[in-house]
């Protein structure tokens, strides 16, 4: 059986062909994200014409920024041309089964079956990058929640009337911790201009850049903190671009523990698929839909 598994993000549009038995990924593919819908849903159609003629598929699964509510999508920010559409409008139109979910859900999925999460539960897959979002795993399913939109931790308030969140809030987790509220906050400390990215602060290791990591991990430590109170998950595995710093799952551990209800030490380790936890999830959730 194969599936198709296709990543929708704000750069970059990746897809995987994925055959279950033996498991294996036999076509993958990576390109720019255009930057209107119209361009957008030719390129996802030519890949599923590829998918279906070439390799037989019969499922795919879609991995996007944001969650839908009523048939449509909101809250994707770094894909705004999909904000409010109702993607399911174009997936019936198309020959083969789709599955559509967010893709913090799909990193959370594949890590909790695959990855570092795999034996445990219930796993919550954390994505820290430009935005903040999680994926919560019980007993090998998807926690989507009434609404759908389960996960959204990102958005959840930390400080009342505080910094504007690119959601339109005020005071997110996200306006804190999130990739672009850290450079924007080494800017406003007289850091360089030049810095554009996470990468690009961690390496310059100057004062600044530490001060402004050490006050963005101490805001993510408060968020983890609220979700492990919530949740009680057995591990939280941590993706996106600043999961790559060094010994962040360490020091993200000890101090959400610190923040913790008493007799918890939570498990925080980094992810074991990398960038491709996404659109593997997305190929795994075609496969059960
Ligand atoms: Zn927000």
């Amino acid at each position: 059986m194969r599936t198709l598994g296709i990543d929708i993000g704000g750069s970059k549009i990746e897809y995987i062909v994925l055959d279950l038995k033996p498991f294996r990924i036999i076509d993958r593919q990576r390109y720019k994200t255009p930057r209107t819908r119209k361009k957008v849903l030719e390129l996802l159609d030519s890949i599923l014409r590829l998918a279906v003629e070439e390799y037989k598929v019969d499922r795919a699964g879609i991995g996007i920024p944001g969650y839908i509510i009523n048939r449509r999508i909101y809250n994707s920010p770094n894909t705004p041309f999909f904000e409010g559409y109702k993607i399911y409008n174009w997936i019936e139109k198309q020959d083969i089964g789709i599955v559509v979910e967010n893709d913090a859900n799909l990193f959370a999925y594949a890590e909790s079956l695959l990855g570092a999460g795999k034996g445990y539960n219930p796993v919550i897959g954390v994505i820290w990058g430009t935005g903040i979002g999680a994926g919560i795993i019980i007993n090998r399913e998807i926690y989507k929640g009434f609404y759908g939109s389960a996960g959204e931790f990102g958005h959840t308030v930390i400080k009342p009337n505080g910094r504007k969140c690119n959601c339109g809030k005020h005071g997110c987790l996200e306006a804190y911790a999130g990739g672009g509220a850290i450079v924007k906050r080494f800017h406003s400390l007289g850091g360089s201009k030049k810095v554009s990215s996470v990468e690009v602060l961690v390496k310059t290791n100057s004062k600044i850049a530490r001060r402004v990591l050490n006050e963005a991990i101490n805001y993510m430590a408060i968020g983890i903190a609220n979700l492990v109170n919530i949740i009680s998950p057995e591990i939280v595995v941590l993706g996106g671009g600043l999961s790559n710093i060094p010994n962040i799952d360490k020091k993200l551990g000890d101090k959400a523990s610190k923040l913790l209800v008493k007799g918890i030490n939570i498990e925080i380790r980094r992810n074991m698929l990398g960038d491709s936890a996404g659109v593997i999830g997305a190929a795994l959730i075609a496969k059960k839909e």
